[in-house]
Parts: structure tokens; sequence; C-alpha cells
């Protein structure tokens, strides 16, 4: 390919908003532009990176026996309706109306679709089991669209369905995804973690993991062992019971009995811990929840971060929202800033380390008043003692008792057992081999594709450019003429395109009438994965080869050769 031919528009600078800095490197390198916030048009690079990607994807997923769909984008709403998810999606299903004024939804994945085709076409157990997967556009009307490709509200994503006769298949198919995905993000050459994940807004039965590529944009907090090797999500991880906090020495004493602090105007963790000058370990918090609309007390230590998803698993709870000044407002004996466990008389999760508390500062239930010297168990009932907070860094692995670390991680792939929730919800069944009628179970599998683009850009950024790992990279070669209009100069990068196009690779020459210096900066923020530079030397036939392979750390380093052996470099490197 021409470049003086090709759409490659690259940016000295990047548009202030650009945060991340891979998104930052896809605009200079011009191979995105933004439409409307999270809404992307692929430019002739950007579309061969994000193909290759793609490419990858659908070579995995056939190798694991997974066959390839093209589902509607556009979907009526009764279907949605079905699953219970039309308004249990809430706004982040974008919605439109024909012209008979008949709702649909743009799908932001499609359980719904491929469930109700297997209701249609698969009823006896000798159809099963099977994977169907599409490569695709999906819509999620995103809060907030962020990192260019990593968070869009139109992006390209691999979805996948397996549907089994039990759970044993299910497993193995499970299994054979989870391999796929591992070879995926390694032929991408992703620095990745699996971890198990919570079973989240999809809602299954059974187990789910996340696949996390490493970095600092990653809006993802994964907890790791580096002892064991043990590896969660923030909301999933589980760990040891924090140490019981040191008492202050005017409790140590043991006062048997609860004292009451006038707090006026004090009413958070952080205002009350300057005000009484105590530490937030010493105190509780008592967060409210409307649990399906039912008011919920949930108890923290002051120094710990309640996870909302284990307390709604705890409760059993379709939908946990926290309550609102007004909710609480509405409830005579509570008072917004002051709440504590003391006669509160709603029912109580406590969370463990709570429960494991000599004595603690906490609401007194009146306003601009606190109780010091609250004995769990004592002054208010341990009914119900749950893990409801979130690890903290420093708390300690459950497997092997070593401290756990955090990392960032951008989710790239979800694999995830729905078991029978939409065959059920959607009266999907097959008769078994003994005749009776069951619900398939089912697995679901995502991996974005767009945002994988974006998360390589991500792991391979430098200053000057994305390092494109061979395999994804847009194309194989540069070819560099430093002065196209010198005759030995074209003739040796065309002598060169020849034997390279012969040999199967894919090259990209600046035949631009540039400036040297324009045309080497491109090529850095380009980021091919061999650069051949022809200049002064093309009479003797003498090129630069340019690598980033060449040196361990990633920077360019260029070697003088023949151009025969340049030719044999990229071979050796490239096959
Ligand atoms: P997140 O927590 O980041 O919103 P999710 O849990 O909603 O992700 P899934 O519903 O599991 O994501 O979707 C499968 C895959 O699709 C994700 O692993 C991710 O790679 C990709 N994906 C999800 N949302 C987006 C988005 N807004 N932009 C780009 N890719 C996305
Ligand atoms: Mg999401």
């Amino acid at each position: 390919m021409r470049q003086s031919e090709m759409l490659v528009p690259t940016l000295r600078e990047a548009p202030a908003e650009a945060e991340a800095v891979g998104h930052r490197l896809l605009l200079r390198s011009g191979m995105i532009r933004q439409l409307a916030a999270g809404i992307y048009s692929y430019l002739p690079l950007g579309r061969r990176v994000l193909l290759n990607v793609e490419r990858i994807v659908r070579e995995e997923m056939d190798r694991a026996g997974c066959q390839e769909v093209l589902l509607p984008i556009m979907q009526p709403a009764e279907l949605w309706e079905e699953s219970g998810r039309y308004t249990q999606y809430g706004p982040e299903l974008m919605r439109l109306k024909d012209r008979h004024t008949r709702e649909f939804a743009l799908g932001p994945t499609h359980e719904e679709v491929v469930t109700a085709l297997a209701r249609d076409e698969v009823n006896s157990y000798r159809k099963l089991p099977f994977t169907l997967y599409q490569i695709g556009t999906k819509f999620r009307d995103e809060r907030r669209p962020r990192f260019g490709l990593l968070r869009g509200r139109e992006f390209i994503m691999k979805d996948a369905y397996s549907f089994a006769a039990n759970w044993d298949e299910l497993d193995r198919t499970y299994k054979a995804m989870n391999e796929a995905y591992c070879r995926i993000l390694e032929r991408c050459g992703l620095e990745y973690i699996r971890v198990e994940a919570d079973a989240g807004t999809i809602g299954g039965q059974g187990e789910t993991h996340e696949f996390m590529a490493l970095a600092d944009v990653g809006e993802d907090t994964i907890v790791t062992c580096k002892h064991c090797g043990y590896a969660a999500n923030l909301e999933k991880a589980a760990f040891l019971p924090a140490e019981s906090p040191l008492l202050a020495d005017s409790e140590a004493g043991g006062r048997a009995e609860v004292l009451r602090i006038a707090t006026p105007g004090v009413r958070t963790i952080a205002e009350l811990c300057s005000f009484l000058d105590r530490k937030a370990e010493d105190m509780i918090k008592t967060l409210l929840y409307l649990a399906d609309g039912q008011l919920v007390a949930a108890l923290v230590r002051g120094d710990h971060e309640l996870n909302d998803i284990a307390l709604k698993q705890v409760l059993g709870a379709e939908e946990l929202t926290l309550a609102d000044d007004a909710a609480i407002a509405a409830h005579s004996s509570l008072t917004v800033g002051y709440i504590g466990p003391v006669g509160l008389g709603l029912r109580m999760v406590v969370d463990a380390d709570v429960a494991a508390m000599k004595q603690a500062i906490t609401g007194a239930n009146e306003p601009d008043m606190h109780l010091s010297g609250v004995r769990p168990g004592v002054d208010f009932a341990l009914d119900q003692v749950e893990r409801i907070r979130f690890a903290t860094e420093g708390d300690r692995c459950q497997s092997c008792g070593e401290t756990l670390v955090f990392t960032k991680g951008i989710e790239v792939g979800h694999i995830f057992k729905l078991g029978t929730k939409y065959s059920d919800a959607m009266g999907a069944s097959f008769l078994d081999h003994n005749g009776r009628q069951c619900a398939p179970v089912m697995g679901c599998y995502g991996i974005g594709v767009s945002r994988l683009m974006a998360a390589i850009a991500e792991q391979y950024a430098t200053e000057d450019g994305i390092r494109w790992p061979a395999s994804v990279a847009p194309y194989d070669v540069h070819l560099i003429a430093v002065s196209w209009k010198d005759e030995q100069q074209q003739k040796v990068v065309l002598e060169l395109e020849q034997q390279l196009l012969d040999r199967g690779f894919r090259v990209l020459v600046d035949d631009r009438n540039e400036r040297p210096g324009v045309k080497f900066k491109d090529a850095e923020l380009i980021g091919l994965p061999i650069h051949i530079v022809v200049g002064r030397g093309a009479a003797e036939s003498q090129v630069e080869v340019g690598s980033h392979m060449l040196a361990a750390s990633g920077e360019m380093k260029r070697i003088d050769m023949t151009a025969q052996e340049a030719v044999r470099y990229v071979t050796e490197q490239l096959v």
C-alpha cells in the first residue's frame, strides 16, 4: 500500500479530552476518530488492527468447535419483556420505535435472541450440545463512555452462547472456552490475569470468570496473592477476617456502659474521627439500603467499604439501592447522619469484622449524638453476621494467609455459566433420551474486540507511538524512502516491496514527498514491527533496518544491512 494514497491523518498533538495514553496514540496515529461520545470511526489503519484482532478471535472460536452466526442488532421489545430485562436493563439499553410505533432495543448482548432461536429450532437432546458465536456491533448507553474504545456506547464484541443437555456438558464447554480465551489473549500479546468474578447483573446460577488485561487505566480492581496465585475481582475476593482494632486506652479498662457523646453537626466518619480524635477502625458505619423496597441496615467498620454485591446476595434481593435521605426521613425513628445499631428496630446485616469488635463508636439514633463503648452482641443483637465488605490492600489471603495486593485491570473477556435462567424464562426446552422435557443449560462468553484493540494500545504504548505486536499490526513492514524523488531510492524500495509481497508480507510504503523527519515521526506513531529505511546507501543497495524487536527494552534499534539481508531479516523475525 502506498501511504500517499492512504487516509492516515496523523496528529502531532492529541485532543485534550483523551486521557488514556493508548487512546491518545490511536487518535494521533490516525487510526480512529470520534463521531459522538463513545462512538468511533475506524480509519484504514485502525480497521486493519481491528480485523486482525477479529481474525484471532474467530480462529480460536472455530478451533474450539463454535459455529459462527450473525444475529440482528435491532430486537423487538417483546423479546426483552419475556426475559424480564426490558425494564431491568435500565437506561443502558438503547431503545427506538419503528414507523408503527412498535418498540425495539439495540442489542447490548444477545441472550434473548439466541434463546428464542434455540426455543424454535432445538427440541431434542440429539442436537445438543452446541455453541453459537458472532462478531458484531453492540450498543450500550454507558453512563460514562471513557478512554476511547475502552468503554464505548457502540462497540464490537464477540459473543458466544452454549446450549447443553446438562451441567456436565456445560462444564466441558466452559473449559474449552476458557482455554480459547487464554489463547486469544496470548496471541494478542496481552499481559492478563483470569479472575473469579461475580454473577452480577447477567444473573446466572454458576461460576463466572473475567479476563483482565493489566493496565493503569483499568477500571477494575483485581485482588491477587503473589504467594499462592489467588486472583479475584474486588467484588468477589475472599479474605481472612481483619485483626480486631486495638482499643483506645480509655476503653481498654473494659467499661461496661454505653456513653452518650454530644457531636453537634458531626455526621460523617471522617468528621467524627477528627472531632473525637479517634480512628475510623474504632467506629461502626451503619448504612441503610432499600432491598426490594424494604429498609435494611448494613454495618461495616468505619475504615471498611461495604460490598453492595455481597450484600445483595446475602439478602437475596432483586434490587438493592442505597436509601436516600427522603426514604430515611420517612421512617420516624431514624435521624439522617446519626444512625446506629442500638435500638434501631430494622433488620441488620452485620459484617464479620464488626461482630469481632470489642467496643465501638456508633450513631445514637438522635440528632447530634453518638454512642461510645457499644459492644456488638451485647448492646445490639448479632442476628445476621456476614462478610459484606470489600477486601482492602493488606488483608490476608483466605487460601494461604499471605498479604493480598491490588492491581488495576481492563475487563476484556467474560465467561459465564448461565444455567437455565434464560431457557426457563423464555420457555426453551428439549426432550431428553427418556422423552422428558428439560430446559437447556446455557453458558455465555463475551470478549470485547474493540476493547481488546484499546487494551493492546494501552499495554504497548510508548511516548512516540504504539509498538503493535506483529500478530495485530496493520502491516508487517514500513518501507520508507527518505527521498521518493530519488530514482535510486525509489527503485530499491519498489524491488524490496515486490520481494516482501512475494513472500506474503503486508507492506506499507511511505512514498510521500515529506521531510524525512516527518516520515520517521509518523512511522514511530504507526508503530509497525519492522521499518526499512532506504536513503543515501541505495546506490550500493544498503538500507537501514529498524525494529523494536531488536532491543529487549522495546526501544527502536537500527542496523545497516543490504536489501537482500533485510528481506532475510524480515522473514526470520516474522515467520
Ligand atoms: P464492564 O464491567 O466493563 O461494563 P460488562 O461486565 O458490562 O463490562 P459484559 O456484559 O460481560 O461486560 O460484556 C462482555 C465484554 O464486552 C466485556 O468483557 C468487554 O470486553 C466488552 N464490553 C462491555 N462493555 C463495553 C463497552 N462499553 N465498550 C467496549 N467494550 C465493552
Ligand atoms: Mg457494563
